[in-house]
């Protein structure tokens, strides 16, 4: 027996600094009223990295953003799958941690993205899937046994509610010597198929989405977390074992935080704003700002639930979602801005596309329609 075998199993790759967020926004297509004036969208995408939005200081302008991804609103659910989460998968089976969040205003397709529906499945029932492909494909030689299993809650008013065990009261949050953060109490079940998640999933899901209806929009208000662990047992003396966790979580309503009524942007200054998710931002920008002297994690429950699963050694990925209508302007501002690696204000008015404008090579935007936009 080797030495290192009796060492706490460090993860496949865990020295590896890979603390940054992976922030990709995600434009949905444009869902104009017959009742209402069609003012057509006040975003579009430039490519697969950037986007701009309408300066609303001056018209004759555009605000250009850069991100690590960009989805149109062509982009299918497989896509975001492929592009945005396929890829971290394999690690959760190495015992490593990872977290995919839909982030942005109330409207704008977090549900959408994360569980999607029966025709068009999010990135939860795909996720979960691969999770079991991945497992199923693993060579017996390797001499791992896997087990998959899962947890549902909901965080609403910095409480954590188990939505695998309806009626529950506020869970704490632990941390173990090995800074590993659990919830004791919390429903944990194994999942032996991808029917057998769904037995549990959907019934959960749905209470959850009554709840909401007869609590004042609970679900825009509540982060809805799913939490799927896969543990891997060396069928051989040590048994080491690794577990690897994966956190998928549609975040309660970004507008929450920044605007009352339609009128203009402020901050609430009263009890409604929602910690946990104004904490997240804070987490984000100081993961990914690189400067961060203390990374704010205990401030909310939330972040603390998330902390070995955020930053540090995890993969973690931020799918902000927008929507292209007038009246999200101001929520998708600040989405954005929150979101952005960079963001460049361009002299160039944003319905006057055909207008060659040399500062700016304007790439054709695939999924735009915008008016007269097939001319330079
Ligand atoms: P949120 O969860 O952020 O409040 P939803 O996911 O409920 O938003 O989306 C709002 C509406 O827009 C829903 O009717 C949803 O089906 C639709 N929608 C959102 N994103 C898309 C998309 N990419 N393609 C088609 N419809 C979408
Ligand atoms: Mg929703």
């Amino acid at each position: 027996m080797h030495f290192s075998q009796l060492r706490r199993v460090a993860p496949d790759g865990a020295n590896k600094k890979t603390s940054r967020v992976r922030v990709a926004v995600r434009l949905r297509p444009y869902m104009g009223k017959q009742d209402e004036k069609d003012e057509g969208p006040c975003v579009r995408g430039l490519d697969s990295q950037n986007l701009e939005i309408i300066n609303w200081r001056n018209a004759m302008e555009t605000v250009k953003y850069h991100f690590d991804v960009f989805h149109g609103e062509q982009t299918t659910q497989q896509e975001v799958f492929l592009s945005s989460v396929k890829p971290i998968l394999p690690h959760i089976l190495g015992g490593q941690n990872a977290s995919v969040f839909a982030y942005g205003p109330t409207g704008a397709g977090k549900t959408h993205t994360m569980l999607g529906s029966s025709e068009q499945p999010g990135v939860i029932p795909r996720a979960v899937r691969e999770v079991f492909n991945l497992v199923k494909a693993k060579d017996e030689e390797e001499g791992w046994d896997y087990s998959i299993g899962m947890s549902y809650l909901e965080i609403y008013n910095e409480k954590v509610l188990d939505l695998l065990s309806p009626g529950s009261q506020d869970l704490p949050i632990r941390e173990d010597k090995d800074k590993n953060i659990l919830i004791p109490g919390l429903t944990h079940t194994t999942i032996s198929s991808f029917s057998d998640f769904d037995k549990h999933f959907i019934p959960a899901s749905l209470n959850r989405t009554t709840a909401s209806t007869k609590l004042n929009h609970r679900s825009s208000r509540s982060h809805a977390i799913l939490l799927i662990k896969v543990v891997r047992t060396l069928h051989a003396f040590p048994y080491r074992q690794q577990t690897g966790k994966l956190y998928l979580v549609d975040l309660a309503g970004s507008e929450d935080n920044r605007r009352t009524g339609n009128k203009g942007i402020r901050l609430k200054e009263s009890g409604a704003i929602n910690l946990s998710l104004f904490t997240l931002s804070k987490v984000v920008d100081s993961l990914n700002s690189g400067t961060a002297i203390r990374v704010p994690y205990r401030d909310s429950k939330l972040t603390r639930l998330l902390q070995d699963s955020l930053g540090g050694s995890a993969h973690s990925v931020m799918i902000t979602n927008i929507a292209p209508e007038y009246k999200y302007y101001f929520d998708t501002f600040s989405a954005l801005n929150f979101a952005a690696k960079s963001k460049l204000i361009v002299n160039k008015p944003f319905t006057q596309e055909t207008v060659a404008v040399p500062v700016l090579p304007v790439k054709r935007a695939r999924e735009n329609h915008e008016v007269g936009g097939s001319g330079t």
